[in-house]
């Protein structure tokens, strides 16, 4: 019988649902606007949305055309693609007075771009009518094309952020259709079209990776120029998901972190409740280009 991982005491946490919150969801929902936030009921909403001015919203959708097995996002075959999307999310982030927004997207596999054009165009849609609002981006690899991912590039987001999620070794298990080579590949590529634009990157772990696994990891990265990582604990959506096979401590974070900027990252977030964007704004300023 498969021994059950109980959950520490330092990931118990309240969301937090005040007033600001409620109204706030409200618009969203009356925009059909998607967030990342929301959806994956992230804990730091309330320390985003209300203190630090950033939010992440999912674009082109809330169907995705993949099932990765750590993943709440719905899987189907989306329908539409909503050209009035990019301007929506624009009037939020003024509406929200977002000082820093990540833009990620659903991978519309279903589509000859992946969507990068729509994609781009909220990129400039967000810079027009936010001129001060840094913009990082988190898009699916798009299949590997490499015309949109210059598309995307050419609208110069403040951050390519593109996620490896997990190990060599455990990303067949875990991801559906992206490869780890294929994304360091993408982030290689995108610092090879804009090389003043930062990459990142975020590895989930307590999916069974060893040390010498995430050690390993941060040297591919490295190895193709990322400048910012961050590394978060794998929390179990449902039970249909990936369970997790170990819950990392505080201590463990904070060296991982030491050795992660040992290696030359500009940026390192570590911790159990870090997740891709947690802590983002600060990353814009921080991260060297090299
Ligand atoms: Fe949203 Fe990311 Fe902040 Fe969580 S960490 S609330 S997903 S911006
Ligand atoms: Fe979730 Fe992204 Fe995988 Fe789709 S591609 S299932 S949104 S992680």
């Amino acid at each position: 019988k498969e021994e059950h991982v109980r959950k520490p005491e330092w990931l118990k946490i309240k969301l937090n649902t005040n007033e600001s919150y409620t109204n706030l969801k409200k618009m969203m929902r009356e925009k059909k606007l998607h967030t990342v936030c929301e959806e994956a009921r992230c804990p730091n909403i309330h320390e985003c949305w209300a203190v630090r001015k950033t939010a992440t919203f999912m674009i082109l959708g809330d169907i995705c055309t993949r099932a990765c097995r750590f993943c709440a996002v719905k899987t189907g075959l989306p329908t539409e693609l909503d050209l009035q999307e990019p301007e929506r999310v624009a009037d939020s982030v003024s509406d929200m007075g977002l000082k820093h927004v990540v833009i990620t997207a659903v991978a519309r596999d279903d589509l000859k771009d992946g969507g990068a054009e729509v994609f781009a165009e909220t990129v400039r849609a967000i810079r027009r009518k936010n001129p001060f609002c840094t913009i990082e981006v988190l898009p699916s690899d798009m299949l590997g094309n490499e015309n949109s991912l210059k598309t995307l590039m050419d609208a110069r987001p403040n951050i390519m952020n593109h996620n490896i999620e997990t190990v060599r070794r455990l990303s067949p298990r875990v991801r559906a259709r992206a490869t780890y080579d294929r994304t360091l590949e993408f982030l290689r590529r995108a610092k090879e079209m804009h090389d003043d634009i930062p990459t990142k990157s975020s590895l989930m772990i307590g999916l069974g990776e060893t040390k010498e696994e995430i050690i390993e990891t941060m040297d591919d990265l490295r190895a193709n120029n990322v400048n910012i990582m961050t590394i978060g604990q794998y929390l179990q959506p449902t039970k249909k998901h990936l369970k997790v096979q170990k819950y990392y401590h505080p201590d463990e974070f904070a060296e991982l972190r030491e050795i992660a900027m040992s290696k030359g990252f500009s940026h390192c977030e570590a911790g159990p409740l870090v997740r891709s964007s947690y802590h983002a704004d600060e990353q814009v300023n921080q991260a060297q280009v090299n």
